[in-house]
This record gives structure tokens, sequence and C-alpha cells, in this order.
């Protein structure tokens, strides 16, 4: 299997290369040259397996240069770290299935992904005599999932900001009380844009970047998609009757539900996906009206999806303009000039085929979570609950509605207090992390000391 960029000026390479180029070096978002056709007995069989060996079946039609045992010995590795047993368990609440995708280390949907690629990047560093340094800003979510895939790890170290006082003391205390020395917090004095930006200043110092080998550990990195692809298959097997479906995302980068949109290519029956959105609605205008146009980002109670730029949504233009990658050029030019991208009313169309959307605000969010509850006993995290009530709204009656479940309510406890009037209790591993040493470094938002502090660690 060869991967090329959307954007269609890189030579095609293999699997190995495609992980460790992240972005691809033209700017574009790297895909496989062709996505494998799974025929219905192959499904049939495939809804039956175990989730790791579901894992490896689907990973290893994409990661066809590594050896097959050492796949499957990194794949278990990966999904080793997960609570559950089903590692992504599937239950059905008031008419809709929930696919529980928080049981990893730091409870949301985020392991799944960051958890093979720590460690497909220590197999690859390791057999190309390379270390990396991660460099990376969080708001929250990504952070301490990113350093939960790497601790411990060789030839890695990770580096990652976040705004100090400004992330919820749970997020903070998950990503601060990781001691492993190849781990390093830094609390900024400043807001998350302040991290992002001295971020983004020390990748374009492009000697210090390869110097240093800086990596990063963001949503455009195609083996992220790739071990997201899985739990389409695994919930799709796990339903009574294997039928079409309709999968609830709630979405910010795009991420998730492109992959849901790989699994469709593939051949599992998809419906619809649906496109679930907070007050941050960019890409439900886009699949309601083919309206593409840059806003302001606003707060919401589901921060992870408080994004305007949606740097996945670029994978899934490659398909809907037929793989034509000076279409894309054209389209992401035309944004950058003019804040917007324009679709013909047959691309509209076609989107409208593939999705349905709905966006939800902070007050329906809070009203699903108190309402699901009441009638389910089942607690929603904020996330969670905007594809429930996507789901409610615009996929109400259908039999096989699968919604996904990216965090667990315990990790946004304000938002579920403010919904049902208590807090939700807090898993163990929670409920510890207050009475845990912890290590952060505090510093001004100077790019210089972030800098000189990555030398004196790295
Ligand atoms: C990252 C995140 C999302 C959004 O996923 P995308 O792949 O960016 O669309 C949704 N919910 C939670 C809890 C997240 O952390």
């Amino acid at each position: 299997m060869k991967y090329i960029s959307t954007r269609g000026k890189i030579e095609p390479i293999g699997f190995k290369d495609a992980v460790m180029m992240g972005l691809a070096t033209d700017g574009g978002l790297i895909l496989p040259e062709s996505i494998p056709q799974i025929g219905r007995e192959t499904l049939a069989a495939w809804a039956k397996l175990p989730y790791r060996e579901l894992a490896f079946n689907v990973i290893s039609l994409f990661a066809t240069d590594i050896p097959k045992e050492d796949l499957k010995a990194l794949i278990d590795r990966s999904y080793a770290t997960f609570e559950h047993q089903e590692t992504t368990p599937v239950v059905k609440k008031d008419g809709v299935y929930i696919l529980e995708l928080f049981h990893g280390p730091t409870f949301a949907f985020k392991d799944v992904a960051l958890q093979l690629l720590g460690n497909l990047f220590e197999y690859l560093l390791k057999e190309r005599g390379e270390k990396m340094n991660i460099l990376g800003a969080t708001s929250g979510d990504t952070g301490s999932a990113a350093i939960a895939g790497v601790r411990g790890k060789d030839n890695i170290n990770i580096f990652i900001l976040h705004p100090h006082l400004k992330t919820s003391p749970i997020q903070a205390l998950q990503m601060t009380t990781v001691l492993d020395d190849n781990v390093h917090n830094v609390a900024v004095k400043g807001t998350f844009d302040d991290c992002q930006d001295i971020v983004k200043q020390l990748f374009n110092d492009l000697e210090f970047k390869k110097e240093y080998s800086l990596g990063a550990v963001n949503s455009i990195n195609w083996a992220r998609v790739l071990a997201q692809v899985v739990y389409y298959f695994y919930a799709w097997g796990r339903l009574p009757e294997q039928e079409s479906v309709v999968f609830s995302v709630p979405t910010g980068n795009f991420g998730d539900i492109f992959a849901g949109y790989v699994a469709k290519r593939m051949g599992l029956p998809v419906e619809k996906l649906l496109l679930a959105t907070n007050e941050n609605n960019i890409l439900t205008r886009f699949v309601a009206k083919g309206d593409y146009s840059l806003g302001e980002v606003v707060q919401t109670v589901s921060p992870s999806m408080d994004i305007q730029l949606a740097s996945n949504l670029e994978r899934y233009l490659y398909y809907l303009f037929n793989e034509n990658p000076a279409r894309v050029r054209e389209a992401f030019a035309e944004l950058q000039k003019s804040g917007k991208i324009v679709f013909s009313e047959a691309e509209v169309k076609r989107v409208q085929e593939e999705f349905l959307t709905c966006s939800v605000d902070e007050q329906m969010t809070l009203e699903t979570i108190a309402s699901f509850n009441k009638e389910t006993g089942y607690l929603l995290d904020p996330h969670t609950a905007v594809g429930v009530r996507g789901a409610l709204e615009c996929a109400k009656g259908h039999p096989r509605v699968i919604c996904l479940a990216t965090a667990h309510p315990a990790k946004f406890g304000d938002a579920v207090e403010k919904a049902i009037g208590t807090p939700p209790p807090l898993p163990p591993a929670l409920a510890a992390l207050a009475g845990k040493e912890s290590r952060c470094e505090i510093m001004e938002a100077d790019r210089e000391k972030v800098k000189r502090f990555v030398q004196g660690n790295a």
C-alpha cells in the first residue's frame, strides 16, 4: 500500500514513511493511494472478532510494510492499556446505541489513536536509529492522551505546553502527575493561543526543528485516522443484526468522522454519517448549505470541539473532488485568500447523500445530559451529548443509530453538574490524581525560554 498527498505533490511513499512524515511535505494531508474493498463475507467474519484481532485485520491492510508479527505486538501493546476487556464496548440506551470510546488511560477517545501512534513512533525510531522530540500545545484533552501515548518510551521526549491554571484541574493533573523522565509539562502564563503561537514559532525555526528533530502528534497523522477506522467496524459487529447503520459523531477537527467515512468507503454498510457540532458550526453549515466560511471560535461546554478550521476536512474534500489534487489546491488557495471555499450544487448534493448534520447549543447539550440521565440513568459527557441530541433530532426512529461517546462524563464534571445538579462520580483512577506527586515547569509566555527548556531537556 502506497500513500499520496491530497495536494498531489509528493512521490508515493510507504506506510512507515507516511507515519513519520505526519503532514505531507507539500502542505497536504496523506491518504492511501486506494482504499481496500471489504466484501460481505469478510465483513461477516469481522463482525465476530474481538477488538485486537479486528484491529489487526483492518490495520494490516494499510500497514503493509510492517511485518505481521511486529504489527500484532504493537496493536496488542496499544490496547492492553484499556480498562474494559472489550476495549470499545457498545451499550444500548433509550433506543440508541452508545459506542464507549473512553476506556483508555486518559478517559477520552483520543487514547484509541495515540496509544497506537506512541508505539509506532517508538518502533520506527528504533528501526531508524533516530530520536524525536514531540512538541505540542493543548487546551486539555489532546495533551494528556499524547503524554499517555509516549510516556516511558525509548528515543522520544515529549514537551506539552498548556495555559497555566486555565485547563480544568483534572486535565492539568492528568498531565503533570506523569513523572516519567521523558515527559515535560510546561504551564505557560498566558492563554491557549499563546501556547499554540510559541509551538508554531518553534516549528518555523527550521534550524532548531531539524537539530532537535521536532515531531508533532496532532490529528493529521494518518495512523491516528487509521486506528479510529477499527471501532466503526467493531461497533457494527456488536449489533443484534448486521444491517445498515447511522453513526452520530461529535465533531471538531473532522478526524473521527473521517475515519467513519473511510470505513464506509471500505464497504461497511453505513447509511449516513451524522456530523454533530456545538456552537462552532462551520461543518454543519458546510453540510447543510455548502457554506464553508470561517468564523470566530466561541467557547462552549464541549471544549474539545471548539474549532473553526477542521484540519481533516481536506481528506474528505479530496474524495468529494473526485481525487483531483488540483481542485484541492485551488480550494485551499481560495480559503486562504477569501476565508471561504465555494462548492458547486452537485458537490453539495453529494455531501448530503453521505452526511446528516445537526448543531447543538449549550442549553440543548445540558438539557440532553439531564433528560437522558433521567430516562436511562446513563450519564453523557457534554461532547457525547451533542452527538446524542443530534441523533434524537435528525435520525429519530432509525432502528440502528450508533452514537460515539468520546469522553467519560467525569472529565467534564462542571458541565455535568450544571446539567444535573450534582457532580459525576469519579472513577478511582481520576479520584487518585489529587493526592499524587506532580511535576511541571511554570514559565512566561516567551518563545526563547521554552526553546531553552527544550534544549536543556532533550
Ligand atoms: C477531540 C475530541 C472530539 C472531536 O474529534 P475530532 O476528531 O476532532 O472531530 C470530540 N470529543 C472529544 C471528547 C474530543 O477529545
